[in-house]
């Protein structure tokens, strides 16, 4: 063997593992899913691998996963025959953490735990998704050895949490990764459970994990467990093993066949989200063109949302063969934040990125998956009042997007959105309920665009309106700014701003003795303000204020005008 390095984990990395150690999750079982996971993602990678890359040296003749248990050591170990991970990988990948939000996420946690918010600090950490490093609630040492598939040298990786790790090279890994947990001793204060038993073990894979479509291998019950040959006299009968979990893909199952606990941990193993999805969403197409979706609307967004690399969270599988994760031409952008699973029949197992842009039948899923979503949302608008507003809170500024990028479901995405509005101080509106309250001769939908509601509401554009009990609704997002301008209308109705143009609220008081009587007056204030201001008039839409500063109809918002100037345009 060569030489031994010690290295220190990434300062977030070491952080999230003293977490572990400290073990802040109160169910523990969940380490195993994680580990089962991350081993059918190296199957998944190794298959796809191969497809793409003909030359690859790879064993792909029995690709499955192994659970050992030693009962005596106190070892629990999963192994598979992937992809495997080279010595880059290894300190890229395991003794640092890239997810994206995460010292946001650290800082947001230690907020919570010094101002003593016990509470919502577990539910902080139980919407944070840690993977591999759930290993360390159970084991006080974890032995990771590993080789990339087609390269000739493994890596053993070891740590025991405690800030540093130790790397060195194996020449005989085979390919693949396996984890060895060294269990804590059993602390029944604390609740730990046996993990080295293997009917628990069983019951966990059958838990979490049943749905993997990778073999999931155990001893035979019955059979001796590997380490109890203990006299040393030779090696130890292989143990005979058999597949524990169903392999059954969920969306090829029928609904009531699935509980709801099923579906939940098969969004967790899809999206690495550790927290149940809002809905799940299941669609079966037959015919020329037959597929089957399972999708999952989340109940939070993702830290990334709103950044430029936010992957989508739609896979594709063909004939039950994952093919792709982040399938872009599965789902809109705007609804970029839908997790799951497509699985066609027709596609060829090759196929690509580029091709799946421009397939005809691809598209014609993606318009199918975009409506079931919208209807799905609208039905839980009707129907789930309190579901559908936390996906309001969670999605809506996405959602929004597509407001302006998909003109043919303009209607449909109106349809479900919603808005603050001076009708209720706290609760937003949706448009119909606002078309629905619109006082007689009230013609338009008014909007008022700014920073923040406070704003909004002192200023002096709202007057009028207030006076005449229109409702007005109050758009804070930086999206409304864009979408305002594009959308006409909804339900036959046009949006209107009450910062633009002569509002006409039909009821134009200033009598032409008036209009002649500050005729002066007027000329000179245009002139003496004409550096800032078009026009000054006369109007009747202010009852407090005595002057206000309106935009012209084709003007862009004030606020608009501030991002575009703050942008140096
Ligand atoms: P996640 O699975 O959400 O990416 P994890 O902490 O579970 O996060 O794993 C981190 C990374 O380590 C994985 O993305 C993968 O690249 C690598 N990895 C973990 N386990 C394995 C494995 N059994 N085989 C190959 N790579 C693995
Ligand atoms: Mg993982």
């Amino acid at each position: 063997t060569g030489q031994v390095e010690t290295h220190e984990f990434q300062s977030e990395a070491r952080q999230l593992l003293q977490l572990m150690i400290h073990s802040i999750y109160s169910n523990k079982d969940i380490f195993l899913r994680e580990l089962v996971s991350n081993a059918s993602d190296a199957l998944d990678k190794l298959r796809l691998e191969t497809y793409r890359d003909k030359e690859l040296q790879a064993d792909t003749d029995d690709l499955h996963i192994e659970i050992d248990l030693d009962t005596e050591a106190r070892t629990v170990t999963v192994r598979d025959n992937g992809i495997g991970m080279s010595r880059d990988d290894v300190v890229n990948l395991i003794g640092t953490i890239a997810k994206s939000g995460t010292a946001e996420f650290l800082r947001k946690l230690k907020e919570a735990k010094d101002e003593a918010k016990g509470a919502a600090g577990q539910d902080l950490i139980g919407q944070f998704g840690v993977g591999f490093y759930a290993s360390f609630m159970v084991a006080d040492k974890v032995t990771l050895v590993t080789r990339r598939a087609g390269t000739g040298e493994g890596v053993r990786w070891e740590s025991a949490g405690e800030g540093t790790y130790t790397i060195e090279p194996v020449a005989d890994a085979p390919q693949g990764t396996s984890v060895t947990l060294h269990l804590k001793p059993v602390d029944d204060e604390d609740h730990l459970y046996d993990y080295a038993s293997p009917w628990k073990v069983r019951e966990i894979v059958k838990r979490y994990s049943d749905f993997i479509t990778w073999p999931v291998k155990m001893a035979k019950t019955g059979t001796p467990e590997e380490g109890t040959d203990e006299d040393g006299a030779g090696e130890a009968a292989a143990p005979e093993l058999e597949t524990v979990n169903s392999m059954k893909a969920l969306w090829a199952r029928s609904k009531d066949e699935v509980s709801d606990e099923e579906y939940h941990e098969f969004y967790k193993h899809i999206s690495h989200d550790w927290t149940d999805p809002l809905e799940t969403v299941r669609m079966q197409a037959e015919g020329t063109f037959e597929y089957q979706a399972l999708l999952f609307l989340p109940s939070r967004a993702p830290m990334d949302l709103f950044m430029r690399d936010a992957k989508r969270g739609v896979q594709l599988y063909v004939k039950r063969v994952f093919i792709m994760d982040d399938c872009a031409a599965l789902m809109p952008n705007y609804l970029r934040f839908v997790k799951g699973v497509v699985d066609a029949q027709d596609l060829s197992l090759n196929v690509s990125r580029e091709i799946l842009q421009q397939d005809r039948q691809i598209r014609a899923i993606r318009r199918r998956l975009e409506k079931k979503v919208l209807a799905t949302v609208k039905t839980m608008m009707t129907e789930e009042p309190e579901k559908y507003a936390t996906f309001w809170r969670e999605f809506g500024r996405a959602v929004k997007e597509g407001l302006l990028d998909d003109p043919e479901n303009r209607e449909q995405i109106l349809e479900i959105s919603s808005f603050a509005s001076t009708h209720h101080a706290e609760n937003p509106t949706s448009l119909r309920d606002y078309v629905s309250r619109m006082k007689d001769g009230q013609e338009h939908i008014y909007f008022a665009t700014g920073e923040s509601r406070g704003t909004i509401e002192n200023s002096p554009h709202l007057e009028a309106f207030r006076a005449k009990g229109y409702e007005v609704l109050i758009l804070t997002d930086p999206v409304d700014e864009m979408w305002v301008d594009g959308v006409t209308g909804f339900d036959g109705k046009s949006f209107q701003s009450v910062a633009k143009g002569e509002v006409d609220l039909g009821d134009d008081k200033t009598t032409d003795e008036q209009k002649a009587d500050y005729a002066d007056l007027l000329k000179w204030m245009s002139a003496s303000l004409s550096e800032s201001v078009k026009e000054v008039r006369l109007s009747s839409r202010l009852t407090t204020s005595p002057s206000c500063v309106v935009g012209d109809a084709g003007d862009l918002t004030p606020t608009l005008e501030k991002m575009y100037r703050a942008m140096g345009q």
